[in-house]
């Protein structure tokens, strides 16, 4: 008697739908997925109950004949490829043969296909792998395939099926994921005869992504598009403050088809670093397009994940593409006031706290000490929505009275050591102390503005550096061509001093002081260890450290950025960040942390008055400083309240 048998056809296309029909919505992107090869302008799905009871999904297409019928439900049968060569072209959604012949081993499939050209349609019916016959039906040109009783025979499968408000939300996913790159084709879905999406046929996937997920988001979107050696980009980015609390609002699709793929999550993390909060994501949708050779999908079932040929390539072109687009946009966000657009209207899918977390992490109230380790979005940890709304209100009138109030800037001498807070000539008659030598100078260069184009962020407001007042020590307030600014003196500086150390640093170890009488500083045991660690970066960063004991570290010199007093609270931090958590995975990022660490302690912070040269200072560099619209840390560094705005509050419009 021998051991290895041949399993049966039912068994085998049961396994085989095992790996491909997980529920419902599986079937449905099955089920379309054919239409649209098939070349649908128009696909209607119905479901009852989920999709548990029924799906049926309709199509216009060029439909089956008799035989073409009788073969499409056999395992292994396909009219998409012929020849193993096929399998590096594929340019279609579908290629394995095995669909309809999985479903219809664990359903109750029928069948309704007619031709054009033909005056009757064909029926065939397929229960649990037994098909019938192909039999002469009425209906019109087109495919119609309906599946009932889903996992009828597949007691186990039946088990994990959700409540049908659950499976529904499951196949309006699968929809989106089709339809966003699909957009000339027109989709139906109804659940128990009710209308849930029509899709009518649109110009491109912007117009979709208003579909699912609402106006605002969509009219926010950038669009980024590149088309290099070989590989096409075309997609929408949201601006950062669009971020959201989880990671599946990243939509990439290839050739068509939507997939998972971590070189491109990886560069579009790596794209939005420093402008979102590190436990943010970003909101994108990237449609790739590539030779097909150059990709191979045939590795997962569902073909949801791809392999690359050139994966580095793929990833620095989707990272420069996005990358470049932020480089020409103003990603200053909105101030959220109560009355302003994208409050005003609701949005698709969002989710209520959404929203708040993103208005609150644009909220005014500056930390303790103003720096930004400590600092959590909305500053004073959980409140309720209306609270919220009411605190923004408030912020938001006193803002705006301290705006009209105030004719003159504050007085104050400049602060000490705020680098490049010597007047600049012929810009006030204030007179300032002289200031020790700038390590990163924050100098007002020429003022005149230079086309756009040729300076990073050129884009951004007119140069608005002339009558800017500073509020409660803390914001700068300055008028711009639609509105008005609102700007937090400690983010954008420490945005401006992060970028200049960063560019020091790509090109060498940074500029380092050596004290005249070492600093020392107390430290444990295994602090000793996080020093030994990271005893290079350090180095490269401009510190010299001896041990000095057992638990005693003296510090001979220190980079320039860092005022001397600054030092030792700048070690101190390092350790207690180590102590928290581990040190980032690579270098980079651990030099990353560092340098605007560094920019945190050396900013100027909330609290601090400011001179009118350096406030000048400040926003002259804020038109040339890259991403200078969010700190490092990803928080903004300016908010923008438009005339719009001013007007609807005032009730003038
Ligand atoms: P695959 O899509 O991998 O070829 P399927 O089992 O999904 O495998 O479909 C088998 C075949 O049935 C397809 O190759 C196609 O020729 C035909 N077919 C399926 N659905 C449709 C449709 N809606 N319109 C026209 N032809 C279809
Ligand atoms: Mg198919």
């Amino acid at each position: 008697m021998p051991e290895i048998q041949l399993l049966p056809d039912l068994l085998v296309n049961k396994i085989a739908a095992g790996e491909v029909v997980e529920r419902p919505a599986s079937v449905v992107k099955e089920l379309v997925e054919n239409s649209i090869d098939a070349g649908a302008g128009r696909i209607e799905i119905a479901l009852e109950q989920g999709g548990r009871r029924l799906i049926r999904v309709v199509d216009d297409g060029p439909g089956m004949d008799s035989d073409d019928l009788a073969l499409c439900v056999q395992s292994h049968a396909t009219s998409k490829i012929r020849r193993e060569e096929d399998l590096f072209g594929i340019r279609t959604m579908g290629f394995r043969g095995e669909a309809l012949a999985s479903i219809s081993a664990i359903s109750q499939l029928r069948i309704v296909s007619r031709q054009a050209s033909s005056d009757e349609a064909c029926e065939v019916r397929v229960v649990a792998d037994r098909m019938g016959s192909v039999t002469v039906a009425s209906g019109p040109p087109g495919t119609t395939v309906e599946v009932r009783e889903l996992f009828f025979n597949v007691p186990a499968r039946q088990k994990f099926l959700r409540t049908a408000q659950t499976e529904l939300g499951h196949v309006t996913e699968q929809l989106a994921r089709i339809a966003l790159v699909h957009p000339r084709v027109e989709f139906r879905l109804t659940h128990n005869d009710r209308v849930v999406h029509h899709l009518r046929p649109a110009e491109g996937m912007r117009s979709r992504i208003a579909d699912f997920y609402g106006r605002d988001l969509a009219d926010a979107l950038l669009e980024v598009s590149r088309d290099e050696r070989g590989l096409k980009i075309h997609g929408y980015a949201a601006p950062p403050a669009e971020s959201r609390s989880s990671g599946k609002w990243q939509y990439v699709f290839l050739n068509g088809r939507y997939i998972r793929d971590r070189f491109v999550t990886h560069a579009v993390r790596e794209a939005y670093r420093g402008l979102i909060e590190g436990h943010r994501y970003p909101v994108v949708f990237v449609s790739l397009e590539i030779d097909p050779a150059a990709v191979d999908v045939n590795v997962h079932p569902t073909k949801v994940e791809v392999r690359w040929r050139d994966s580095n390539a793929l990833y620095s072109q989707v990272l420069s593409a996005l990358r470049d687009r932020f480089l020409n946009a103003d990603l200053t966000p909105e101030l959220q006031t109560p009355g302003s657009d994208s409050r005003g209207r609701t949005k698709g899918r969002e989710r209520p706290d959404e929203k708040v977390r993103s208005s609150a992490g644009a909220g005014f109230a500056p930390t303790r000490d103003g720096s930004c380790d400590s600092a959590v979005p909305g500053g004073t940890g959980p409140a309720s929505d209306t609270d919220l709304a009411e605190r923004r209100r408030r912020q938001i009138r006193e803002s705006i009275a301290d705006f009209f109030k105030r004719s003159k800037p504050t007085p104050g001498s400049p602060r000490a050591g705020f680098p490049g807070g010597g007047v600049p000539a012929g810009t006030s008659g204030q007179a300032s102390p002289p200031q020790p030598p700038a390590p990163v100078p924050l100098e007002p260069r020429d003022l005149v503005p230079t086309p756009a184009g040729d300076e990073p962020n050129a884009h951004a407001e007119p140069l608005a550096c002339d009558n800017v007042i500073q509020v409660h020590r803390s914001y700068l307030i300055a008028e711009t061509a639609d509105g008005l600014i609102i700007v937090d003196q400690h983010a954008l500086h420490e945005r401006i001093l992060f970028e200049q150390v960063a560019e020091q640093f790509s090109r060498g170890p940074l500029e380092s002081q050596r004290m005249l009488i070492p600093e020392t500083i107390d430290i444990s045991p295994d602090q000793v260890a996080v020093i030994d660690t990271h005893a290079e970066v350090l180095k490269q960063l401009g510190f010299e450290l001896t041990p000095y004991g057992p638990s005693t570290l003296a510090v001979h010199a220190a980079p320039t950025l860092l005022k001397p007093e600054r030092v030792l609270e700048f070690l101190r931090d390092l350790l207690d960040r180590f102590a928290v958590r581990s040190a980032p995975a690579s270098t980079e990022m651990l030099t990353n942390d560092l340098l605007s660490m560094m920019a945190c302690k050396a900013a100027v912070k909330a609290g601090d008055p400011l001179s009118p040269p350096e406030i000048r200072a400040l926003m002259v560099q804020r038109h040339r400083v890259e991403r200078s619209s969010s700190c490092p840390h990803g928080r903004p560094t300016s908010l923008r309240l438009t005339l719009r705005d001013l007007e609807r509050q005032f009730k003038r419009t």
